[in-house]
């Protein structure tokens, strides 16, 4: 007889068996867990699977290449507009996205994907051209979310409706490149607008209910630590979802390049990075999802910091070092008093008391 004590002994195996399952379920969750709010556990509970990301290319410009705002781009901008791995703009939005699907899936195999509009200024074109490419993405089956990189100056009102219209069919999020929040940083890297720019953008999306992510970099020159954590300290007092933390990637042919050959400016040390990145974690808002810790840098265009083309053991190093220190995302952070927005380099780090008259406060 299989159990001896009749029914009551199955049923008694069966919820033995189901707390066992829960408890090795819950404690392998528990030790693989992240101590940051990140994009991949963030996506599972949210999709209820991982998703991976498609690049694509529209055949953006950027204000700051077609003379508009200069022609140079950004300091640290290569020629590829930060989308060396995107699509061929030659090629229809569909076809780019089988096409990522079908090189994708021999590693990572997905059932859906995030439709990636990376390279360039994606909202920087008249808005049939970008209505025609979002819509299409969004068509797909197969595509789950748009994520559309782009600048705060190139959010007009036609563009920002169409975006609050396709947002009502799939979760569209908007990665806006701020870097820093330090004016004169801005003004030497050639950014091309200034943070109420970029504050104002962010108030016009988080009002049509659209999820903002923000670029971060880390190491620019001129920019102690402090400089750096006050623009974490920022974000924090705006409605975003996201951060991406990025390192400052010295590539060949770039105006940094030459800069970094006359100049031999201090680039990170790996150890300073981790170091950087985990005092970011550990003050930034507990509920921002961290979509990136570090940056891929096309590794035919790197030319320093070399340590950062091993892109895993950068990740390994941080990881290592956010469990030694036994710290986690949030771990400082104080929330700034409702209605006084923060200023950098004034904060009350215990009262978290900010003030800026020129920006308005997060209240949602
Ligand atoms: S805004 Fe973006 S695409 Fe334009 S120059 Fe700067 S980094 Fe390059």
């Amino acid at each position: 007889m299989l159990f001896p004590l009749g029914c009551a002994g199955f049923f008694l195996s069966f919820y033995i068996s189901l707390v066992l399952l829960l408890f090795f379920t819950s404690y392998a969750k528990l030790i693989t867990m992240k101590p940051y709010n990140n994009l991949s556990e963030a996506l599972q509970q949210r999709f209820g699977e991982k998703l991976y990301k498609l690049t694509l290319n529209i055949g953006c410009t950027c204000p700051n290449r077609d003379g508009t705002l200069g022609t140079r781009g950004c300091i640290f901008c290569s020629a590829g507009g930060s989308g060396e791995f995107a699509g061929d703009p030659r090629r229809t939005v569909t076809e780019q996205i089988e096409a990522g699907i079908r090189s994708l899936s021999k590693k990572r195999p997905a059932t859906r994907y995030i439709a990636y509009f990376q390279a360039y200024t994606n909202t920087y074109a008249p808005v049939d051209h970008l209505k025609k490419a979002y819509t299409e993405a969004l068509a797909h089956p197969k595509v789950a979310a748009l994520a559309i990189a782009t600048r705060p100056d190139c959010l007009p009102s036609d563009v920002l409706e169409l975006l609050s219209d396709l947002n009502k069919q799939k979760p569209v999020w908007i990665e806006l490149g701020l870097q820093t929040i330090h004016e004169s940083t801005a003004s030497f890297i050639r950014r091309g607008y200034t943070l109420p720019v970029f504050h104002q953008a962010a108030e016009a999306l988080h009002a049509r209910n659209l999820e903002i992510v923000t670029h971060v970099i880390l190491g620019l020159p001129g920019e102690t630590a402090d400089m750096m954590l006050d623009t974490i300290r920022y974000l924090n007092t705006l409605p975003i979802s996201g951060i991406k933390l990025q390192l400052l990637h010295i590539l060949k042919n770039t105006d940094l390049a030459e800069y970094y050959e006359e100049t031999s400016f201090r680039v990170l040390t790996l150890e300073e990075y981790a170091d950087l990145v985990i005092s970011c974690l550990e003050i930034c808002r507990p509920d921002i999802i961290i979509h990136r810790l570090t940056g891929d840098g096309p590794k035919d265009l790197l030319i320093a910091p070399a340590w950062s083309e091993k892109k895993r053991m950068v990740l390994n190093t941080i990881h290592k070092e956010l469990k030694q220190r036994n710290t986690w995302q949030g771990r400082l952070y104080f929330p700034t008093k409702k209605g006084i927005p923060y200023t950098p380099g004034k904060q009350d780090k215990k009262k978290g008391v900010p003030q800026c008259p020129k920006l308005k406060p997060y209240t949602s």
